[in-house]
């Protein structure tokens, strides 16, 4: 079949009422709606998973995981292959390596990319990759990280991305398998962060106005 470019949240989707759903207080106020909520994402992870299973069964994998954002989306996605992996012949051998990137400041992306840590990735030559990111929104972020990761001569490189986000400033770069096709709005919640707030929500929701000003540095 043709490539599977995830869910499509239409512009006009305003989300649930919070009033619906669970989230710390600590957070009232802070927030607009429950855009993705949190079952939604496991759900679809689940497919993903299946996908990724489906394509890349059999091969020895290096999952790369994008921290911080990545982390809640890589550890659900990796358990979900794991359940496919004890319950058929079907198997994906996977050993999982982080890395960590950082441009936003407040809701703006910064033109400066810093790879922290593992800068050193010759782990990965000769080796199926698979970076798993939580959102790719101009692509510069997975364009660079690309390039850097493709310096290491790795054998295939696959790229899981939870969310895209709708731009026209697109770098073009999309990742292999996406699990939400989102409206350019930022969003928070599953490891998500706005000056590292809101990574500990579940769901992926809107942030308010009031919530943009109380957490700005
Ligand atoms: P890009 O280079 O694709 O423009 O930006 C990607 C990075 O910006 C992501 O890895 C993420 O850290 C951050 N980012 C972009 N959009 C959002 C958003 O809506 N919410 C959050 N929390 N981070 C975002």
């Amino acid at each position: 079949g043709g490539k599977d470019e995830g869910i499509v949240i239409n512009d006009g989707w305003p989300g649930y009422s919070l009033d619906l759903f669970n989230y710390p207080t600590h957070y009232s106020g802070d927030l607009e709606c429950v855009y993705i909520p949190h079952g939604v994402i496991m759900d679809r992870t689940e497919r993903l998973a299946r996908n990724i299973m489906d394509d890349l069964g059999g091969h020895d994998t290096v999952v790369l995981c994008v921290l911080k954002a990545g982390y809640q989306f890589c550890a659900d996605l990796v358990e979900r292959i794991k359940t496919l992996s004890r319950n058929s012949e079907h198997t994906l051998p996977m050993s999982v390596n982080f890395i960590r990137l950082k441009s936003y400041v407040n809701d703006q992306s910064t033109e400066d990319l810093h790879i922290i840590g593992a800068e050193d990735l010759s782990f990965l030559t000769g080796k199926n990759v698979l970076i798993v990111e939580a959102i790719v929104d101009t692509g510069k972020t997975m364009k660079t990280l690309l390039k850097h990761v493709e310096a290491f001569r790795p054998k295939n490189i696959k790229v899981a991305g939870l969310l895209v986000k709708r731009v026209t400033n697109s770098s073009g770069c999309l990742p292999d398998y996406v699990g939400f096709e989102i409206p350019n709005r930022f969003v928070v919640g599953y490891a998500l962060d706005y000056n590292e707030y809101f990574r500990d929500l579940n769901h992926i929701c809107v942030i308010s106005e009031s919530g943009k000003l109380k957490y700005k540095v």
